[in-house]
């Protein structure tokens, strides 16, 4: 990870904490550091099993998003008022985001140059119009629609066939951010333990024990920051489903990006169900990553989620046929991390099992670098006893839809992953995909935009499509 000085955060646990947060990724060192700053005199305590920032956090594409790409599915769940308010904020974060790196000196290339949500086969053309619609309905306009030629001329690529521009999303260079916040964390006086597992929490007494590798800690209120880990725990176990996400990073190249028109900071994503995802780095590079790159079994985030030689081979093609002119331009890095997506495509942000003084927040579906932000804030509020004020009530409440229990889950998400995967090459080939693929890949309850699962009823041109 690219990194600020650091500052050592071992040593045991303190046997106390007001608010004791558990994971050291975005959402928990937002957390903390919003606790901090809304109570100096609270004492916060911040275990991490491994270090700060080894989690998604350190490890994503860097794209700050805003939140009206699930506007239907904010909406139906949450009522337009609440959805609006909260996709609002949302979007106020980014630049939020911005100026807390500038007040507190971190250098994590934050550029707030746009997203492009594109088409990169006729299939893919329009996906976005039930979401811009419905966001026209109700006054809200983030997103310009953009020509053939525009598109081509912003993404740098003729493959991209049309897309929409939104100016408010931003991007960063994610490990130094996270690191950053790290740092700043410290210096508010966050006691972060890092390399501290925590094992369980008793939570029947008046307040909750946290059982660690390095002691127990009577905490005031916990916040379950665990994303992707969060998926064994109930009631969430039944909501979640753990799949990779893939990152490939060319050699510095500016000049050539430069002459196909790309420009830093943008960021650009298509639409199908595997996203493909990529953007410029300050330092030059393509950086191109795709979603949906395997179920973990037994939802567990194992070592399948460091690395993989094959995924990344995979990545790079689909690199090379969306900018095949840089098809002699060495790819050397790759990694990859785990994505926690629940079935509505939204987070879970609120109390497990209804319990005052536990809380939690998981499930930001692939989009959690700006709504990490926004639920690390309403978190500290509640931990210090406040009421939330962004984050809707809605999303503290369970869906009542459930994924399979394992081993069927993994089975299953494996079979309907390939379909969406045969089902993508067939239209990115410009062959029509198999009524077999198309009907399994139809029951894939994942997206990183509007139309996840069930919580959206499926656009008319989706539903034409069979998606
Ligand atoms: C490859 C990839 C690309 C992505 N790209 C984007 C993007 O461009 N834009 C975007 O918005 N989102 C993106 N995401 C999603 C985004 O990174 C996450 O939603 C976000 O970082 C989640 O932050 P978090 O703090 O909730 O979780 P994490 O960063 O995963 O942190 C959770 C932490 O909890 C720790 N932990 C787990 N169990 C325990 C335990 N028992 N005790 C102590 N600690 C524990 C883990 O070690 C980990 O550090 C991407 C994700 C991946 C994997």
């Amino acid at each position: 990870m690219a990194g600020e000085p650091e500052q050592p955060a071992g040593g045991r646990p303190p046997a106390t904490g007001d608010v004791v947060v558990v994971g050291g990724g975005l959402t928990g060192l937002w957390t903390a550091v919003h606790a901090k700053l809304s109570d100096p005199a609270a004492s916060v305590v911040l275990l991490e099993a491994g270090v700060c920032g080894g989690g998604a956090s350190g490890r994503n594409g860097g794209f700050l998003m805003t939140a009206w790409s699930k506007f239907g599915s904010l909406a139906k769940i949450a009522g337009v008022a609440d959805a609006l308010a909260y996709s609002r904020a949302v979007e106020d974060a980014v630049g939020e985001i911005g100026e807390f790196c500038t007040e507190y000196a971190i250098e994590a290339e934050f550029n707030q140059a746009g997203w492009v949500w594109t088409a990169t086969n006729t299939e893919q053309v329009g996906t976005w119009e039930q979401t811009s619609d419905a966001l026209a309905a109700i006054g809200a306009s983030p997103y310009r629609a953009l020509s053939r030629e525009e598109t081509a001329a912003m993404t740098g690529s003729p493959v991209h066939l049309a897309g929409v521009f939104e100016a408010a999303a931003g991007t960063v260079n994610p490990a130094r951010l996270v690191r950053g916040l790290r740092r700043v964390a410290l210096q508010l006086g966050v006691a972060i333990r890092e390399r501290t597992a925590v094992l369980g929490v008793e939570s029947s007494r008046t307040r909750p024990t946290l059982v660690t590798s390095g002691g127990s800690i009577d905490a005031g209120t916990v916040v379950l920051a665990t994303s992707a880990w969060t998926a064994t725990l109930a009631p969430l176990d039944s909501q979640l489903v753990v799949l990779g996400s893939d990152v490939v990073a060319t050699d510095p190249i500016a000049e050539r990006l430069e002459a196909l028109g790309l420009r830093r900071g943008i960021s650009i994503s298509d639409s199908r169900r595997t996203v493909h995802y990529y953007r410029v780095s300050e330092d030059g590079r393509l950086i191109f990553g795709k979603g949906g790159g395997g179920v973990a079994p037994g939802r567990i985030v194992g070592r399948r989620f460091e690395r993989s030689a094959r995924r990344a081979e995979e990545v790079r093609r689909h690199l090379r046929r969306i900018y095949p002119s840089l098809w002699d331009v060495p790819v050397p890095h790759d990694w990859r991390g785990a994505v926690d997506y629940s079935l509505s495509g939204l987070p879970f942000v609120g109390r497990l099992h209804g319990q005052e003084r536990v809380l939690v927040a998981a499930g930001f579906s692939g989009n959690g670098l700006t709504p990490s932000y926004v639920a690390g804030r309403d978190l500290a509020r509640m931990a210090l006893g406040r009421d939330r004020v962004a984050v809707p009530e809605a999303l503290g409440r369970t869906p009542g839809r459930r994924l399979p229990p394992e081993p069927l889950l993994f089975v299953g998400g494996e079979i309907v992953r390939r379909a969406v995967e045969r089902k993508e090459r067939a239209e990115d080939e410009g062959r029509v995909p198999s009524r077999a693929a198309r009907a399994v890949a139809s029951l894939d309850p994942t997206s990183f935009v509007d139309g996840g699962g069930t919580a959206t009823k499926p656009s008319n041109l989706m539903a034409r499509r069979c998606r």
